[in-house]
């Protein structure tokens, strides 16, 4: 192993703790009761963590969190059945692409990517719209970084009678979600972001009615949620090879959440990462593309520099040499570029991502962040 990874300013996968990583260095019987244990103990944790008790119930899924929202969605969502979804980024529009592939109707709310879900529009959208069944949300689009407003939504999705999915999986874990407060029929998310896990597992939290009604609505028949959930409850198994090194990573990674305060001293830790490294790109001259209030302290996106002499791809190896990996691409319309401030990092590695970023900046010769 190499002495020191870079540290990973990305939105996942990220820099996991030493105990995490060495957690992987067994192996386990995916049939055997040990593993077993592991992936129920895991499972309860993440149901507590969404405030939720014999409501709603784990369902994991191999693969990447792209995975466990389609299959949520083909779960739960019948074909030919309607859904609306909020888009302001990526992530929302890959919820509505689902949709369209698997033959089910979409109605799609959009804002621009630096304002939040419009809760006034959702409203009238329900109220005109009689076929709507579900609301698709994205908690935090991390597209931008930006936080949609969560309780409000949730609100009136319960007020119009329809039922509401949470693509959550740059939050959870860190923003608050209470299923008793809340209503939602699916929670989706992953392994590799807020949990501090590594890449490779997603999982939803489904209210168990929503399930228990879904039997024959997914065509597809590794992405069955019911199926896998019906072959978990019977014998605690998943249906498939599971990825055995992930789950007990996520195990791993769990222990060190609880030791940290949970999701509070999460979000706490974050919160810090996030100031400083606004405070400190703004000391250079960066400005960030979300205003204050609506920024999630996950992602910052910062708008390109004016100054005609930075070059981002020389921005990034100089970073990178420096000993931080950050996002190496664009997901907004806008010409920016994204910093993480989450994984096992802390106010010492932001203070030094941005010594690196002005020690980078002083080598390319540009002498201001400023758009
Ligand atoms: C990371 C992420 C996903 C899943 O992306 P994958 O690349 O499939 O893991 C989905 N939604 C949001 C909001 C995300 O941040």
């Amino acid at each position: 192993m190499k002495a020191k990874d870079p540290y990973l300013l990305t939105p996942g996968p990220l820099t996991t703790a030493a105990e995490t990583k060495a957690a992987m260095l067994h192996d386990w019987g995916s049939r055997d009761e040990d593993f077993i244990g592991t992936n129920a103990r895991v499972g309860m944790k993440l149901v507590h963590i969404a405030g939720a008790t014999t409501s709603h119930v784990y369902v994991p899924l191999q693969g990447s969190g792209t995975f466990i929202i389609e299959a949520t969605l083909t779960t739960l969502i019948p074909r030919g059945a309607k859904a609306l979804v909020l888009v302001n980024g990526a992530y929302g529009r890959r919820m509505a692409s689902i949709l369209e592939r698997t033959g089910r109707a979409c109605a799609v709310l959009e804002t621009q990517e630096d304002q939040p879900n419009d809760t006034a529009a959702l409203d009238a959208a329900l109220a005109a719209d009689e076929a709507v069944g579900h609301v698709l949300c994205v908690h935090c689009e991390t597209t931008s970084g930006i936080l949609n407003p969560l309780e409000d939504i949730a609100a009136i999705v319960a007020k119009r009678g329809r039922r509401l999915l949470i693509d959550a999986m740059s939050a959870f874990g860190a923003l608050p979600i209470n299923a008793r407060t809340l209503p939602f029929d699916a929670l989706m998310a992953s392994s590799n972001k807020c949990l501090e896990g590594v890449p490779g597992m997603g999982f939803s939290i489904i209210s168990r009615e929503a399930l228990e009604a879904a039997e024959g609505n997914a065509e597809s028949l590794s992405l069955d949620l019911f199926d896998q959930w019906k072959a978990m409850e019977a014998n605690g198994q998943w249906r498939f090879t599971p990825p055995t090194h992930v789950v007990a990573a996520l195990d791993a990674a769990l222990t060190l959440f609880d030791a940290e305060g949970g999701r509070e001293g999460r979000l706490m830790r974050y919160r810090e990462n996030c100031a400083i490294l606004i405070e400190g790109m703004r000391g250079l001259g960066f400005e960030p593309l979300l205003a204050d209030a609506v920024q999630a302290p996950i992602i910052i996106t910062f708008h390109m520099p004016g100054d005609k002499t930075f070059n981002f791809k020389a921005f990034y190896y100089g970073l990178k040499e420096r000993g931080f990996v950050i996002y190496p691409g664009k997901l907004t319309k806008a010409p920016s570029f994204r910093m993480g401030c989450i994984g096992a990092l802390g106010s010492d590695e932001m203070r030094s991502a941005v010594a690196a970023v002005k020690g980078v900046m002083a080598d390319l010769g540009v002498a201001s962040g400023a758009p």
